[in-house]
This record gives C-alpha cells, sequence and structure tokens, in this order.
C-alpha cells in the first residue's frame, strides 16, 4: 500500500481518473469533415458548416465513432448500452464555435457503462480498477496566442473530432473493495493499460505527446487504514507520465497539510504547472460552471441493437488481460512476469514468437526478458525486433536468438554461465546465431561424465585435508570441490554431472 508519511499518521491516496482518447476516424462525430488535425495541417482547412455552427446546417452521427466506442468498451468489458442519447453541455469559450459541447449527459446511461481494467498492483499482484462509463463527445478547436504579439487565433480543424471520455468508478457502497487507483504509479499502469487496448483495438492512438490522450485527476486523501472518502479536487488536461504522478503526490501532499493544520479541503479544480510540479486552486466549487445540460434536438437517441454488439464482439482480437492469463496458465508465469510482458503488445508479440510453439522455454525466456532484455533496450526493441535483424549499431537480438539461447541451455550444450557469456557477447556486437558464436569461441560445454571423472577424482587427491573435513560433517565444502571443478575445466563442466560425480565419490 502507497501512503504518504504525516505528522501524526500516515496517509493514503484515492485517485479517479476521466481520461479523454481521441477515436480514430476518417470524420468528425458529427460531420464529414476530416479527423485528422495534425499541427502540419493548415489551420482552418478541415472545417465543416457543421463544426463552425453555420444556422441550420444538423449534425449527423458518425456511425463509425459509434462502433469504435462500442468497441474500447468491449475492451473494458464494460456492459454496452442499447440506448443512450446526446446532450448539449452550454458555455462559452472562443475554441467552441457552436456555444454548447455535444456530449452524454451524466443522469442518463451514456453508450458505455460499468466495466473494468486490469493492472499490476503496487503489490505486484493484478487489480481490477473498476470503471463508472465512457462517452461520447466532441473535442474543442485549439486557439493560437502565440502567433501574434496582439492578437488570438482560433484553429477549428480539431472541432468536432470524437473523444471518447472513460471515467473510473468509486465503489462508495463497499468501500473496503479495493478497486480503485491508490497511487501514482497506479495511475501511470492504468493510463498504460488504456493505451495498450485502444491500440490493439485501433480505437485511438492514445498518444499523450501528440494529445491524442489527456486525463483528468481526481484524488483525496485519508488516513491510512480508514475506509472513508474525503473530498476530493480535479486537476484538468494532464498530457504526460510525468506530470500526472507528480500532480498527485504534489496535490495530496498539499490536502495532508490541509488536514494536519486543521484545515478542511474544498472540492476545487485545480491547476497544475509544468515548471514547478505545483497544484494551485483554479476555480472553487461555489464557482462551478453550470452547463445547462439539455438534449440535443437535432440528434435521435441512439439505438444500438444485439447484433451490432456481438458482429464487433466476435472480433475482438486478444487484449493484455486475456494475454495475461494465457501466460499464468499455459506457461506457469507469475502474475508479475504476466504483467510485464504485457507492458506494451509489441513486448508481448516479441515473447510469443521466442516462446513459438515450444511452452516448455516460455519460463526461461520470461526470465531472460525481464533480468537482461530490458535493461538493454538499445539491442532489441520490441517494435523493430520483429521485422528487422538490425537497427542502429547495436547488434539486434532477436526472439529466435533468445529462443536458441534457452534450447541450448535446456539440451545441456551450454550451461548458464556460458549462456550469459554469449548473451555478453552478442551485446557486444557479435553477430551470428548462438550456437555459431558457442563455436567460434569453443564455448561447448563437458558433458562426458569420463572426462569430468577424472578432473574430480584429480580435485579430490589434491585437497586431502579438505575432503576429510568434508567426511567429518561439513558437507557446506561441496562448492568448494565443485568450484574447483570448474575452475580447472575452464567452466565448461556440466554442472548437474559434476555435482552427482562428487558426491558419489564423497559421500
Ligand atoms: P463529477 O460529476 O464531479 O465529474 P464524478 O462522480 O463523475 O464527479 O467523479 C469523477 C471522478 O472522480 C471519478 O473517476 C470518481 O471515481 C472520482 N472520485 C469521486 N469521488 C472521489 C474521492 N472522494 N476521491 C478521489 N476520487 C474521487
Ligand atoms: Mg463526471
Amino acid at each position: 500500500m502507497f501512503t504518504i508519511k504525516g505528522k501524526t499518521t500516515d496517509w493514503e491516496l484515492v485517485i479517479g481518473l476521466e481520461t479523454h482518447i481521441e477515436v480514430l476516424s476518417n470524420s468528425k462525430l458529427f460531420s464529414g469533415a476530416s479527423a485528422d488535425y495534425n499541427p502540419t495541417i493548415s489551420p482552418n482547412t478541415q472545417v465543416s458548416m457543421v463544426d463552425v455552427a453555420m444556422p441550420g446546417m444538423l449534425p449527423v452521427l458518425n456511425e463509425f465513432c459509434v462502433e469504435q466506442a462500442i468497441k474500447m468498451g468491449l475492451g473494458l468489458n464494460a456492459e454496452i448500452s442499447r440506448r443512450s442519447k446526446f446532450a448539449r453541455k452550454q458555455y462559452f469559450y472562443p475554441d467552441l464555435p457552436q456555444g454548447y459541447q455535444i456530449s452524454q449527459p451524466a443522469e442518463e446511461p451514456p453508450i458505455v457503462g460499468r466495466g473494468w481494467v486490469e493492472i499490476m498492483g503496487d503489490d505486484g499482484k493484478q487489480k481490477k480498477i473498476l470503471i463508472e462509463r465512457a462517452h461520447l463527445e466532441q473535442d474543442a478547436g485549439k486557439l493560437k496566442h502565440d502567433v501574434h504579439p496582439t492578437k488570438s487565433f482560433a484553429d477549428y480543424n480539431r472541432t468536432g473530432v470524437a473523444l471518447l471520455e472513460i471515467v473510473t468508478f468509486l465503489d462508495t457502497k463497499n468501500p473496503e473493495n479495493n478497486s480503485y487507483i491508490s497511487s501514482p504509479d497506479e495511475a501511470e499502469r492504468y493510463l498504460r493499460e488504456i493505451r495498450e487496448i485502444a491500440r490493439a483495438l485501433g480505437v485511438s492512438k492514445a498518444n499523450m505527446e501528440e494529445g491524442s490522450m489527456r486525463a483528468d485527476i481526481n484524488v483525496s486523501v485519508r488516513p491510512a487504514g480508514s475506509n472513508e472518502f474525503r473530498t476530493r479536487t480535479e486537476t484538468k488536461n494532464m498530457v504526460s507520465f510525468k506530470f500526472i504522478k507528480s500532480a498527485i503526490e504534489y496535490e495530496a501532499r498539499r490536502q495532508i497539510e490541509i488536514y494536519e493544520n486543521g484545515g478542511t479541503v474544498s472540492q476545487d479544480t485545480m491547476r497544475y504547472s509544468q515548471a514547478d510540479g505545483t497544484t494551485s486552486v483554479m476555480r472553487s466549487k461555489e464557482d462551478a460552471l453550470d452547463y445547462r445540460y439539455f438534449p440535443d434536438p437535432d440528434l435521435l437517441p441512439l439505438e444500438i441493437s444485439e447484433e451490432t454488439i456481438e458482429r464487433i464482439r466476435s472480433n475482438m482480437p486478444e487484449l493484455p488481460a486475456a494475454t495475461r492469463a494465457r501466460y499464468v496458465h499455459d506457461f506457469g508465469l507469475s502474475e508479475y512476469d504476466a504483467a510485464r510482458l504485457t507492458e506494451t503488445t509489441d513486448i508481448s508479440k516479441w515473447f510469443d514468437a521466442a516462446v513459438g510453439n515450444n511452452p516448455k522455454r516460455a519460463k526461461s525466456i520470461a526470465n531472460w526478458m525481464i533480468s537482461e532484455l530490458f535493461a538493454h533496450p538499445e539491442n532489441w526493441d520490441a517494435k523493430n525486433a520483429l521485422d528487422t535483424s538490425e537497427q542502429g549499431t547495436a547488434r539486434i537480438i532477436t526472439p529466435s536468438d533468445l529462443a536458441e539461447l534457452v534450447d541450448m541451455i535446456a539440451e545441456n550444450a551450454i550451461n548458464g554461465k556460458q549462456a550469459k557469456e554469449i548473451f555478453i557477447k552478442m551485446l557486444d556486437g557479435e553477430t551470428g546465431t548462438p550456437r555459431a558464436i558457442a563455436e567460434k569461441f569453443g564455448m561447448q560445454q563437458i558433458t562426458d561424465t569420463t572426462a569430468i571423472e577424472s578432473v574430480v577424482d584429480d580435485v579430490i587427491a589434491k585437497n586431502a585435508p579438505q575432503v576429510e573435513q568434508y567426511k567429518s560433517g561439513k558437507t557446506g565444502l561441496l562448492g568448494f570441490f565443485v568450484g574447483a571443478v570448474m575452475k580447472s575445466t575452464g567452466g565448461k563442466a556440466n554442472p548437474t554431472v559434476v555435482n552427482e560425480l562428487l558426491h558419489k565419490k564423497l559421500d
């Protein structure tokens, strides 16, 4: 459990995230204008009359965006509403020419209802984070204040592009149910999981740097071990994992300090400063905007048939949670290892390629990947390693390289120490397969019992005092003899055979 030390007590965190992902689609949510708004495109060239609210223009719901939302909903293990509605959320801002954003009202079922996402908790065990809802809405335009010294400009290319907002659920009726995000690291793992699901489904690029994924963070604190839910604050529009973690921690410490000084936290909307990593009040609850939601008279309720849902469901690829379950059940991996190997779809594809049709390899491959390859990203970039054998100057280790190395150990062709040497040579740029490298450097393991036996006899003859001590009960000396045999074979002897022979001769 992640806690922050206070003056008299430890504090724990309760975190709720509202995550916006930009829906991948050719056209916008309610118009035919292109939904591609990337910065190389000239401002205001992908804007339809609907997007800028010309009188008499009517929105037409983009069916593809609806299917994308259903797909994501199924990826979140969520209920899909057979009927949902669109409403106008009204506010004035220059990036919003309609004077309102078409969204789905909080009081009514959104297109995606209750669901869950599985993440690795801070204890290394898998943990379900409950989802309250996900709804479709329009994105706003972009204001540019840095083009002219005295003027601001509006670019409406992004206006009306479809967003899906995914909101985590806080089960206040079952507070002992630990199914919400409770640390900055868990928040990051949750967002990464959302990103991988969205990418695997082709629903969104979910790229924070590009702005196709952004999050509002709700944070409250409470004394460690208590089950209460205290007042939260909300920090809006966070666009990097680093800032999100820093904002959560800063905000939690700010609230703790207020409580420790006898104060109360008010439900404010905060702004985060990237420059110094602090949060400060942007507007208080009393100043909260009243959006005067009302049903959009131009849009019929959205009805989705069971067939549509089933058709989409039957075309879903394997998602990270299912991949993890497969690794645990089919390969006997720990939950921790399964989580590490599914951090991105590229990593799990790499792992699957290395295991191939030989599940017996899986555990060793997992160990080598997690303890060695992850430490050398320059030598195996998961994305490129699958389709190219070279990248930059580093020698790329491919799935088949690692499979071969692991097979050589299993076949007793080399021992673990030699495998490590071959691995290091590959990191250092040695080309060729592990078998070829073993051959080139004469790293074949000695398994011939007669050859090893003569070395064992020699070691025993030369170390009479230690043999004496061993026989009188100091069996811990076995390692000494193993070491001596390995040394005089240049590290090539098969350790299992060495152990067997020593036991036979000494016991
Ligand atoms: P609003 O209607 O003000 O947007 P919601 O009830 O929709 O509020 O909640 C927004 C987010 O805040 C959700 O992810 C929810 O889980 C989270 N949240 C609600 N209460 C708390 C709390 N006490 N501490 C932390 N997060 C909370
Ligand atoms: Mg809300």
